[in-house]
C-alpha cells in the first residue's frame, strides 16, 4: 500500500500550507462578524476554496474554515483516487496505527495553559454563529475524546457542542460509543472526563467518524490513513491523550445527572434540530498554540457532508460485500445529504442479487431511505448517467422494492418520528436480455482523441473566421 502525504496531513497548519500551494484557500484580510457573517463566506466558497479569516472582529485569533470540501481533495491528502477513497478507507480500519506519546515541553498545544477563573470561551476564541435560528455560539469541529472508564481504550468523535457559560458546554451525545462511557461512568455517580480537541487536518476530522467498533481508537485510524503514528500529549488535568499538534484543547468533564437545555441548531440535512435537555460539559483548563487558529465547520457543507459521507460509503461497501461479493463502489449523494440516498454499483451474476443489495444496503444503517443499484459500467458519481439508468434500465412493476413502517432519521421531518419508508430501484440489466437491447451508443476512437490537435484558438490562422459564415 502506497503511504499518504504524511507532510501534509501532519498538522492543520500543514494542511493549509498544502492549501496554500495549490491556491485552494481564500485569505480574507477585511473585518468579520463572529455572527453568520464567517458562515456565509464559507458557504459561499463551499466545493471551492478553503476560507482563512486573519480579522475576526473584538478577536486577534484567525477562523479557517471549509478545509476539505471536494472528494478530491480528501482524496490528494490519502495519496489515492476518488475512487479508491472506499477501499483505502477500509484498509486503514482494518490495519490501525497505534499512536505515538510525546512529552508535553514538546507538545505545541500545551505551550500556552489556561485554568480556573481565566478560562472564558467566547471571549477567548471567536466561536461562530452559523445559522439564524441556531441557539447561539456552537463550536462544530471540536474532537471529543474521552477514555472508556472499563477498558482504557479512547475514543474520538464530534458533537455539536453550545456555548452556555464561560466554562459550560451543551452537548448532544447521540446513543453511540461516548454515550456508552458517559453512562457508565454516571452510573456510579461519576463525571466523565473528555478534552475537546480543536484545529485539526481533515484526515484526522476524517478519521473520527469512522464506523468502527466500540473499543477501536479512531487516533488509530488517523494514523493509519495517515502512514504515520499520531503524536499525543497527556492532557495537563484529565487523563486523556490528545493529538499534540493541534491547536487548541478544552480539558473538562461530563456532568453526572445533569442535563439543560440546548438548541436548536441547524444541523446536516439543512433543518434545525430541536431544542432539549442534554449532557452539559464543564471545561476546568484549556492549553493551546502560542497563536492559535480556530476551527470551524459550517454545518450542511460540502466539508460536513463529506466527513459524514465517505466514512459510511467505506462502511457500507464492506456490508454489501458481505451480501453480493461482486459490488464494486458505492456513492452517498450530496443531495441525499450523504446519508439517506446511496447509489451502488455491482457486477450481477445471478438475476435477483441487485434486489438483495437494496435490502442490504437498508439493513445496513437506519439513514439509508433510497437506494437505485446499477451495473459496473454506470459511473455512480456521475449522476446525470445514474439518472439515465433510472430512465432507461427500470421498470416500477418489477425493479421496485418499497419497505413501509422501518426505522429512518429522525433529523427527515418527512418521517414520523423516524420511522420511514424505503424505496429501492433495481437499474440492473436483466441477465436474460438480448446482447443489443443495452448496448450503450458508442463512436468507434472517441477516447483515442485528444481535441488539442485539432482546435486552435485562433481561428483565423486556418482561414476560418466570422465572414466565413456571413450569408
Ligand atoms: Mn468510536
Amino acid at each position: 500500500m502506497k503511504q499518504a502525504q504524511t507532510s501534509t496531513s501532519k498538522s492543520l497548519r500543514s494542511w493549509l500550507g498544502h492549501l496554500s500551494e495549490n491556491d485552494e484557500i481564500s485569505i480574507i484580510d477585511k473585518k468579520v462578524s463572529l455572527d453568520y457573517e464567517i458562515a456565509a463566506i464559507t458557504k459561499k466558497l463551499d466545493g471551492k476554496k478553503a476560507a482563512y479569516f486573519s480579522n475576526v472582529e473584538d478577536y486577534g485569533i484567525p477562523v479557517v474554515a471549509g478545509t476539505a470540501t471536494t472528494r478530491k481533495q480528501f482524496a490528494d491528502a490519502l495519496d489515492t483516487t476518488e475512487k479508491q477513497l472506499n477501499d483505502k478507507f477500509l484498509n486503514a480500519l482494518d490495519h490501525p496505527m497505534p499512536c505515538h506519546t510525546i512529552e508535553s515541553s514538546e507538545a505545541p498545544v500545551h505551550e500556552v495553559v489556561i485554568e480556573g477563573e481565566d478560562v472564558d470561551l467566547l471571549k477567548m476564541f471567536p466561536i461562530p454563529v452559523h445559522h439564524e435560528k441556531d441557539s447561539g455560539n456552537y463550536i462544530s469541529a471540536g474532537l471529543s475524546i474521552a477514555k472508556d472508564p472499563k477498558t482504557g481504550s479512547q475514543n474520538v468523535s464530534i458533537h455539536r457542542l453550545q456555548i452556555s457559560g464561560k466554562n459550560r458546554l451543551g452537548a448532544l451525545i447521540l446513543p453511540r460509543h461516548l454515550y456508552n462511557f458517559y453512562k457508565n461512568a454516571e452510573e456510579q455517580g461519576e463525571p466523565l472526563e473528555i478534552a475537546i480537541v480543536i484545529g485539526v487536518d481533515p484526515i484526522t476530522l476524517l478519521a473520527s467518524q469512522a464506523i468502527a467498533p466500540l473499543g477501536q481508537d479512531e487516533m488509530e485510524i488517523a494514523g493509519a490513513l495517515k502512514g504515520e503514528a499520531v503524536p499525543v500529549v497527556k492532557c495537563k488535568t484529565i487523563d486523556v491523550y490528545v493529538p499534540a499538534n493541534a491547536e487548541i484543547v478544552l480539558e473538562g468533564k461530563i456532568l453526572p445527572h445533569v442535563r439543560e437545555p440546548e438548541g436548536p441548531f441547524g444541523e446536516f440535512p439543512k433543518y434545525y434540530g430541536p431544542r432539549s435537555d442534554k449532557e452539559v460539559i464543564e471545561i476546568t483548563t484549556i492549553t493551546h498554540r502560542r497563536t492559535p487558529i480556530y476551527q470551524t465547520i459550517v454545518p450542511a457543507t460540502y466539508e460536513h457532508l463529506l466527513l459524514g459521507g465517505i466514512p459510511r460509503e467505506a462502511s457500507l461497501l464492506r456490508v454489501l460485500r458481505n451480501t453480493v461479493p461482486t459490488v464494486t463502489n458505492v456513492h452517498l449523494t450530496f443531495g441525499g445529504t450523504c446519508r439517506y440516498h446511496i447509489i451502488v454499483s455491482m457486477k450481477k451474476r445471478n438475476e435477483g442479487e441487485a434486489k438483495n443489495v437494496i435490502f442490504a444496503a437498508f439493513a445496513a444503517h437506519y439513514d439509508v431511505k433510497h437506494v437505485v443499484v446499477v451495473d459496473d459500467e454506470v459511473d455512480i458519481f456521475n449522476l446525470e448517467e445514474v439518472e439515465w439508468a433510472i430512465a432507461t434500465r427500470f421498470q416500477a412493476e418489477k425493479d421496485l422494492v418499497v419497505v413501509h413502517g422501518a426505522l429512518g432519521s429522525k433529523l427527515d421531518p418527512s418521517t414520523d418520528n423516524g420511522i420511514s419508508s424505503k424505496l429501492g430501484f433495481d437499474c440492473t440489466v436483466p441477465l436474460a436480455s438480448e446482447p443489443m437491447e443495452y448496448e450503450q451508443i458508442k463512436i468507434p476512437g472517441m477516447d483515442g482523441i485528444n481535441l488539442d490537435e485539432y482546435l486552435f484558438n485562433d481561428p483565423t490562422l486556418k482561414g476560418v473566421n466570422k465572414e466565413h459564415f456571413e450569408e
